[in-house]
C-alpha cells in the first residue's frame, strides 16, 4: 500500500498542470486533500486549460482510491451580477479572459463522498455557493467575489476610457478586436501575504482572515500543509521555500 501511494505521488509529481510550480503544487495538494477526505472537493479548469495527462491519471486512480471524477459546465460566476457593468459586456470580457487563459468552459472535479458531488452539482446548477463546494471559508470566498467584480468593472472602465466611449456597441467590438487594457486585480497585496503567511491555501485569504490569529484560513492552512507533510514531506518543504520565494519577490522590500 505504502509503495502503491509513493508511486501514486511520484506519477501525480511527473504532471504538469501550471506554468507557475506553486500553483501546480496546490492543485496537487488539493487533489491529495481530497483523498484524505480533509476538502470536499477538487476543481480543475477554472483559469487553466485542464492537462489531458491528469485527466488519464485521475480516470486510472479513481476506482483505486474510491474517488469519482466528472466534468461539468463552469458554475455560474457569482461576480458577474456584483458588477456595475452591463450584463452583455461582463459576459464579453469573462469570455474573453477565459480565451486568454485556454480554458475551454469545462471544469473536472475529483470528489470522495457523494454528498460532496451533489454540492458540486448544485453549485453548477447556480444553486449553492461555489466556495462551499470547494471547502472554502464564507469570508473569503466573499472577497474573492467582490474583488473580481471591481476587477471587471476596472477593465470595463479602462476599455471606456480607452475608447474614449460608453456605447455597448462599441465597447463590445472593442472585445472582438482584441483589444487589451490595463486592469490590475485588486487584491494583488492579499495574494502576497496570503503567501506569507498561509502558504499551503489555494485560495486568496480575506483581510479578517489576515489580521487575526485564529481564523477559518488558518485552520484549513494546517490541514492542508498537514496532508502535503504526511504524504510528501519533501513537497511541503518545497510548497514553503516557493511561497516565501515568491512573497518576497512581489512584497519588494518592504
Ligand atoms: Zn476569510
Amino acid at each position: 500500500m505504502r509503495n502503491a501511494f509513493s508511486q501514486l505521488l511520484s506519477e501525480l509529481e511527473g504532471i504538469s498542470t501550471s506554468d507557475i510550480p506553486l500553483i501546480e503544487w496546490h492543485h496537487k495538494l488539493c487533489f491529495l486533500a481530497v483523498v484524505m477526505d480533509e476538502k470536499p472537493a477538487f476543481a480543475i479548469g477554472f483559469d487553466e486549460p485542464v492537462p489531458p495527462r491528469l485527466v488519464h491519471f485521475l480516470d486510472q486512480q479513481s476506482p483505486l482510491l474510491g474517488l469519482k471524477v466528472f466534468s461539468t459546465k463552469r458554475p455560474p460566476r457569482e461576480y458577474l451580477k456584483m458588477a456595475d457593468v452591463p450584463p452583455a459586456i461582463a459576459l464579453a470580457i469573462v469570455d474573453k479572459w477565459d480565451r486568454s487563459n485556454r480554458t475551454n468552459h469545462s471544469v473536472t472535479w475529483v470528489v470522495k463522498r457523494e454528498d460532496c458531488k451533489e454540492a458540486v452539482e448544485r453549485a453548477v446548477k447556480g444553486e449553492a455557493r461555489l466556495g462551499d463546494a470547494l471547502g472554502y471559508p464564507a469570508c473569503c470566498a466573499e472577497a474573492y467575489n467582490a474583488d473580481r467584480a471591481l476587477h471587471l468593472q476596472m477593465y470595463y472602465q479602462a476599455l471606456c476610457k480607452s475608447e474614449g466611449s460608453n456605447s455597448t456597441s462599441v465597447i463590445l467590438k472593442a472585445l472582438e478586436k482584441n483589444e487589451s487594457v490595463k486592469a490590475e486585480l485588486p487584491s494583488a497585496q492579499r495574494v502576497i501575504r496570503t503567501m506569507s503567511r498561509f502558504s499551503f491555501l489555494p485560495f486568496i485569504a480575506c483581510q479578517s482572515c489576515l489580521d487575526s490569529p485564529e481564523s477559518p484560513c488558518s485552520k484549513r492552512n494546517e490541514t492542508y500543509r498537514r496532508v502535503l507533510a504526511t504524504l510528501a514531506p519533501g513537497a511541503a518543504r518545497r510548497v514553503l521555500i516557493m511561497a516565501r520565494a515568491m512573497s518576497n519577490y512581489g512584497g519588494g522590500t518592504k
